[in-house]
């Protein structure tokens, strides 16, 4: 028997993978592609669909000009060329949640194509490439009921929902992605992480990956290093985290090097992200050749959007997200070290955010590249999917600002919050957390280490004021830290007469 995989340092050194990207970004769009139904989500089951998006016969669809709108606007944002005139295709197979038996999508003529995008990792600029960025329908959705796992095995019975059906994608495929071996995966999760950030400048989606408002495919393949002829490669399906694109990535690196090294041959096939064992599985067998006996929709116009059209797009769009980096860095004043970290980190749009909140920018990076990413790190999930947000930051830090909490005990409020112990009034009341800013208590405290240190107050009035720092020690410990040194400081010098 070989080892199911070989470790990653060992795969890495032995074979060059080769990545490609499949995101799918369901449109913030009031309405359906092709009806007027309504999108929100979580409306009860079938409550939102009609003959079209039901694909009840004879039902007519019409293209939705919003989601044609930002299918423009992402295309020109990923420096894709924009088809003067394009067409919708059915996509042929057979789904339950599916209704029409058909998917009406993008094929040979998608609207944007021929794009490029820049991700940064670790202070490196990786450019990749876009092939295109086509515009096509959700499905709805299928609940097996009845089973242990929620999938169709074991269960009793489906369900299905068609509320989905019918949502405008757009569906953003990459080019084979190759960089350096070791920054492989990481290159991956920053994409999908930098656009994430773009599409939400760009106001087209809610972009959620918990609520599958965006969803990645990971294409991997593996080839001897140094080596040009592309391996066969395996698609994850629906990889639903940032940090989860990096795992599944390295987990298929791990997995195909072993393959390969027992002279197997790597399947073509999908395979199902397993996010508690960090291991991917057999999905269905899938050959580039798999007749989805696409043609032109019939029943749809062409898209041809006007140049004039194009380029009114093209004003509206936000400043460039490398030009931003740039001066956002110069308004807050960080070192180009500290910018990498922040990037790294994928802290850039909660400092941002917070920083909006009136926050200083120092301030805003202190929590979310200290306490906010150190517990998003050992729990596991991405920063901007934590309990905290900007605003909870922003109420912190206000009474830090404000003399009520300092930092040691602003850390404490965050541990509350995080472990969801309520607002931070809340967790002030319930942890006792609050500065004492009354003079009665501190003055007491004063009293006693005075009374407890006669040695300092001897040499103070020797002479030497700075012997009163020792106090200062004395009378924080006395406060277990819930005073603020500034005031202490003020307080001990009027009774000392310094
Ligand atoms: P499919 O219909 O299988 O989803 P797509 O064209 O939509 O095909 O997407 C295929 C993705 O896989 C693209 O991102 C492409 O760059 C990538 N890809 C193609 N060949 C390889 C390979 N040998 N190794 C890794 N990725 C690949
Ligand atoms: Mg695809
Ligand atoms: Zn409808």
């Amino acid at each position: 028997m070989t080892a199911d995989v070989v470790a990653i340092d060992d795969a890495l050194a032995q074979y060059d993978p080769v990545m490609g990207l499949e995101v799918h970004v369901e449109l913030n769009t009031k309405s359906k592609m092709f009806c007027g139904c309504p999108t929100e989500f979580g409306a009860p089951p079938n409550t939102q669909t009609c003959p079209v998006c039901l694909g009840l016969p004879g039902a007519l669809p019409v293209v939705n000009r919003r989601g044609v709108e930002s299918a423009i606007k992402i295309g020109l944002a990923l420096n894709c060329e924009i088809a003067e005139w394009c067409r919708f295709a059915r996509k042929n197979y057979f789904y339950p949640d599916m209704p029409k038996n058909f998917q009406t999508s993008q094929y040979d003529e998608p609207i944007a194509f021929n794009g490029w995008s820049e991700v940064i990792v670790d202070g490196e600029t990786y450019r990749i490439e876009i092939e295109r960025a086509h515009m096509e329908e959700d499905t709805g959705k299928s609940t097996h009921v009845g089973g242990a796992t929620g999938r169709i095995q074991g269960a009793s019975h489906s369900l299905v929902d068609y509320n989905r059906a019918g949502i405008p994608l757009i569906e953003i495929v990459t080019k084979t992605i190759e960089v350096p071996p070791a920054k492989a995966a990481a290159v991956a999760r920053a994409f999908v992480s930098q656009l994430r950030d773009l599409l939400l400048a760009l106001d087209v989606s809610d972009v959620r990956m918990d609520q599958g408002s965006l969803r990645c495919d990971a294409n991997v393949s593996l080839k001897p290093s140094g080596t040009t002829v592309l391996g066969t490669r395996t698609e994850t399906k629906n990889v639903n985290s940032f940090r989860s694109v990096e795992r599944a990535i390295t987990y298929e690196i791990t997995r195909q090097a072993a393959v390969l090294n027992a002279g197997g041959k790597i399947l073509q096939e999908t395979r199902h992200w397993h996010e508690d064992t960090g291991i991917t599985t057999s999905g269905r067998e899938k050959s580039d050749a798999d007749d989805y006996r696409y043609f032109p929709e019939p029943d749809l116009v062409p898209v041809a959007p006007s140049r004039e059209w194009v380029e009114e797009i093209r004003a509206t769009l936000p400043e460039a997200p490398s030009l931003r980096r740039v001066r956002l860095q110069e308004d807050w004043g960080f070192t180009d070290l500290e910018m990498r970290d922040v990037i790294n980190g994928n802290a850039l749009e909660p400092i941002v955010a917070t920083t909006s909140l009136g926050v200083s920018a120092a301030a805003a990076k202190k929590w979310w590249l200290g306490e906010l990413a150190r517990f998003a790190n050992e729990s596991g999930t991405d920063l901007d999917a934590l309990p905290v947000g900007p605003a909870e930051v922003a109420e912190v830090q206000k009474l830090v600002d404000e003399g009520t909490l300092n930092d040691k005990l602003a850390r404490q409020v965050f541990e509350g919050l995080l472990a969801g112990e309520g607002t931070p009034a809340e967790i002030m009341e319930k942890r006792g957390l609050a500065l004492v800013s009354d003079d009665g208590p501190l003055l007491e405290a004063i009293d006693r280490a005075i009374a407890a240190n006669p040695g300092v107050v001897e040499k103070v009035n020797s002479g030497k004021p700075a012997a009163a720092g020792a106090l200062i020690g004395a009378v924080m410990k006395d406060m277990r830290g819930q005073a603020d040194a500034a005031k202490v400081r003020e307080l001990l010098n009027a009774k000392l007469g310094i």
